[in-house]
């Protein structure tokens, strides 16, 4: 569906500006660094604490973009926006909301809303899956689901919709009713509530109630009845109240009976206490039970029949949400999205692997599948994709499957392609061992078979890996911003190789979200940042004498805490003919490791920066001892007295702006009063919060799989100097991963624990160099399934409790062959 530009500026209510054309609006954006196509394209300069989508108005025009909602009009250079039209609003953020309620004001069809603390996602793929032979469905991209994610989606609904299914997510309260404005769900899904965000709800019953709000109106509203909260705050519902139990047979679906066997769970239900049925569902988590039970109340709430419920159910597949980087062979990197293949989800790859800054030299490849169920006129669908690839800059395409053989023709101006009827076919070309430098996006609907591509094309590792969550980092980082004022800057310490999760990675994340500096221990780790295509700020903390010329020729800022340190620096700046070359001072109030003595040597140090202009201090810091204990507090105040004398005395001395920071992530948290013009954020940033011990996001989960499986009797010994003994008959799992690992010796002889199908197994005997051993007696397993050491269920404190350290050292003690995988959810 296409608007004019006057048609959008009546339905915002807003007054058009500006001498550009007539233009014709098809897609929003707001966010510039998204952009695919200009001239079509609506930009919703957007305002939030740190940051304003008003600054990049000039950068987008440049680019082609004619058509902006904004709340102020450039004033600079008329001239310069000359083909502008700029739509005048009070608030951008509600402007796009405005637009997406009038746009769905235009369908008068099913529009199912999904919320609820956990399985948004999944239910609503699923639930798509369980309708589209019946309906063509519009559903949110991925998990689009905020204030701006749902405006964007329900902005997705067109010509050929039939259903809409869209979910919606809340961290705050107040913000649902907008939500519900936007999506007007006629059809309401409810997947439970658990605790997330509940730091901003009074009660839970407070925040299940603004979640519910996202209901009003609708016909029907589905719901888990065994909840009693939820079921409480459903009682005063206008809607139909489709509740599903697994101890009421009084429930509209009521769950019979459920049996599991090795990979499979049988579901007997009864609907509306009439009709009984059952289905096969391909998953034996109880979160995926849980989740189809709304799945299905929805479906034969919309009419699917019991028979089409019962075969759909046993075709779902899991739900990918994420999207994988790895390191491939012959210099490729791959980005795997194995995330349902629609059109929508495709360009959100392709932007992704757009922003990554690491194209330097290498080709920017697609392999694609057939586009399954789109709904779409095939011949239109394969026309927009290649439309999109050209846009989005694919320099190589891949096609994959008769379809996309067929529409061959519509991809001839992307600069390289092939085609293939199946994967095998291409595994057998020469496209496919010609592949080399190259990033490549693989992204293919399940029945293509793509992880044999993935399995191929993936240097052979060591089957020992460090999962690192890029999306959990942003989640921590956010976090911890959410104690600072818009304006406080941000260092990011990535030194050890940031904190074991790789710094390479870990960079490109916190760039991408405009963190104001990164800091690493020595310059070499600086030098691998700005070989990987970063180019932000970069400190260095502990700058060795001999590394000052690559400090200059890679823009790399050292700390400064001693005199003979700044000396030798600035005689190797004035050697180079450098003047002004930015530093980080360091003052030491109490910690007593490195740093200038605030109370004694701020004259000479002063003197020392006056008396020439080769290097000039660009922040001053010192480091608190204490933050992470409240027994420390009277030290730390002591800390911030002299600190604040010391960089009083040199930020007066000096005309220009000096930055001052102490706060580390505890510091962050427990003193936010003294985060000053800057804060250097590091274990936070991983997920641990320094001062409970406690997990935030996690970010890192070390993995292995098992070896070999064998039965132990009971009286024989497990391991080097037979350590392990055995009381009873058992079953003993050999792991490949061992102390040059960095599983820590100390943690064998069952005085720690790793899960194996979410089951602890403790370690029994000696820890060998590369491998060790499991108890996994009454663990249902097998050879090949994975072993959790540490990460989204085992937290990683529990290890540094047992080994009576710090979280710190058990992250960055992983060794350098445990391989690093990234993704995103
Ligand atoms: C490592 C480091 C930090 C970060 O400390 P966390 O406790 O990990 O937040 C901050 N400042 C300096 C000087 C550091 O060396």
């Amino acid at each position: 569906m296409i608007y004019s530009i006057d048609k959008v500026a009546q339905l915002i209510g807003a007054k058009r500006v500006g001498k550009g054309h007539d233009n014709v609006i098809a897609f929003l954006l707001t966010d510039s660094r998204s952009l695919c196509f200009p001239e079509e394209t609506l930009f919703f300069a957007l305002r939030s604490a740190r940051s304003d989508g008003h600054l990049y108005i000039k950068e987008l025009y440049d680019r082609g973009v004619r058509n902006f909602v904004v709340e102020k009009v450039p004033t600079d250079n008329e001239e310069n926006y000359r083909l502008a039209n700029f739509l005048l609003v009070d608030n951008s953020l509600q402007a796009l909301q405005l637009l997406a309620e009038r746009h769905r004001e235009m369908f008068n069809i099913p529009v199912v809303g999904i919320t609820g603390s956990n399985g948004k996602t999944v239910v609503k793929e699923w639930l798509s899956e369980l309708l589209v032979s019946k309906y063509t469905v519009t559903r949110s991209p991925r998990s689009y689901n905020s204030q701006v994610g749902v405006p964007l989606s329900v902005w997705l609904l067109g010509n050929n919709s039939e259903v809409g299914i869209f979910e919606a997510g809340i961290s705050q309260p107040g913000e649902m009713v907008a939500l519900q404005r936007i999506i007007r769900p006629t059809v309401g899904i409810f997947t439970g509530l658990g605790d997330a965000h509940q730091e901003n709800f009074s009660t839970m019953e407070a925040k299940c109630k603004e979640k519910l709000e996202l209901f009003r109106g609708a016909k029907a509203v589905i719901y888990p009845f065994d909840d009693p909260i939820v079921r409480k705050c459903m009682v005063d519902s206008e809607s139909e109240r489709v509740d599903w139990s697994l101890t009421d047979r009084h429930a509209a679906f009521w769950v019979e009976s459920i049996e599991k066997s090795d990979d499979s769970t049988c579901i007997n239900f009864v609907w509306r206490g009439t009709t009984s049925g059952s289905y096969v569902l391909p998953f034996i988590d109880e979160a995926s039970i849980i989740d189809s039970f709304a799945c299905a109340s929805a479906a034969l709430w919309m009419g699917v029949t019991v028979d089409m419920l019962k075969e759909k159910m046993s075709t779902l597949e899991p739900v990918a949400m994420r999207l994988e980087v790895i390191e491939g062979r012959n210099g490729c990197t791959l980005i795997n999205d194995s995330y349902n293949s629609d059109f929508n989800s495709l360009d959100i790859a392709l932007d992704f692997m757009n922003r990554r800054p690491d194209h330097a030299g290498r080709r920017r490849t697609l392999v694609l599948s057939d586009i399954l169920q789109s709904g779409q006129a095939e011949e239109q669908l394969y026309e927009s994709v290649a439309e999109l690839c050209e846009q989005r800059g694919v320099e190589k395409f891949i096609g994959i499957g008769p379809k996309l053989c067929a529409n061959k023709e519509k991809f001839r101006r992307v600069g390289e392609r092939v085609f293939f009827p199946s994967v095998s076919d291409f595994i057998g070309s020469k496209a496919f061992a010609k592949l080399h430098d190259e990033v490549i996006l693989l992204k293919g609907a399940r029945v293509f078979g793509f992880e044999r591509l993935t399995d191929l094309l993936v240097r052979k590792v060591h089957e020992t890996v460090l999962e690192v969550n890029l999306t959990a980092v942003v989640a921590n980082l956010n976090f911890y911003r959410s104690f600072l004022r818009p304006e406080t800057k941000l260092v990011c310490m990535i030194k050890a190789d940031g904190y074991g999760a790789g710094a390479v990675e870990i960079a490109k994340t916190l760039q991408e979200h405009r963190v104001d500096y990164l800091a690493v221990a020595v310059a070499d780790e600086g030098v691998t940042l700005r070989k990987n295509g970063i180019t932000s700020n970069i400190v260095i903390m502990n700058p060795e004498m001999s590394s000052f010329k690559t400090l200059f020729d890679y823009e790399l800022e050292p700390e400064v805490y001693s005199f003979r340190l700044l000396h030798a620096l600035v005689k190797a700046a004035q050697h180079e003919g450098i003047t002004g070359y930015p530093v980080h001072i360091k003052l030491d109030t109490g910690m007593h490791r490195l740093g200038f003595n605030p109370e004694r040597d701020m004259p000479e140090l002063i003197g020392c920066l006056k008396g020439q202009n080769a290097i000039i201090p660009r922040s001053v810091f010192s480091h608190f001892a204490g933050a992470d204990s409240d027994n420390f507090d009277t030290f730390s105040d002591e800390q911030f007295r002299l600190f604040k004398m010391g960089s009083d005395m040199l930020c007066n001395a000096f005309s220009h702006r000096i930055l001052r920071h102490m706060d580390n992530s505890a510091g962050i948290e427990h003193f936010p009063e003294r985060q000053l013009d800057m804060c250097r954020l590091g274990l936070g940033l991983y997920g641990i919060n320094p001062r409970t011990n406690s997990i935030i996001n996690n970010v890192a989960t070390l993995r292995t799989t098992i070896l070999q499986l064998r039965e132990v009797k009971a009286g024989q010994t497990v391991g080097y100097s037979r350590r392990g003994t055995i009381e009873r008959d058992s079953v003993v799992a050999a792991i490949p991963i061992g102390y040059a690992d960095g599983l820590n010796r100390h943690l064998g002889n069952r005085n720690c624990y790793c899960l194996v199908n979410g089951r602890p197994a403790t370690y029994v005997g000696n820890i060998c160099m590369d491998v060790a051993m499991i108890d996994v007696t009454g663990i249902p397993c097998k050879e090949g399934d994975s072993v959790e050491i540490f990460g989204d269920n085992l937290p990683v404190t529990v290890l540094s409790d047992v080994l009576g350290t710090i979280p710190y050292e058990v992250l960055t003690t992983i060794s350098n062959r445990v391989k690093r995988m990234y993704f995103q959810d």
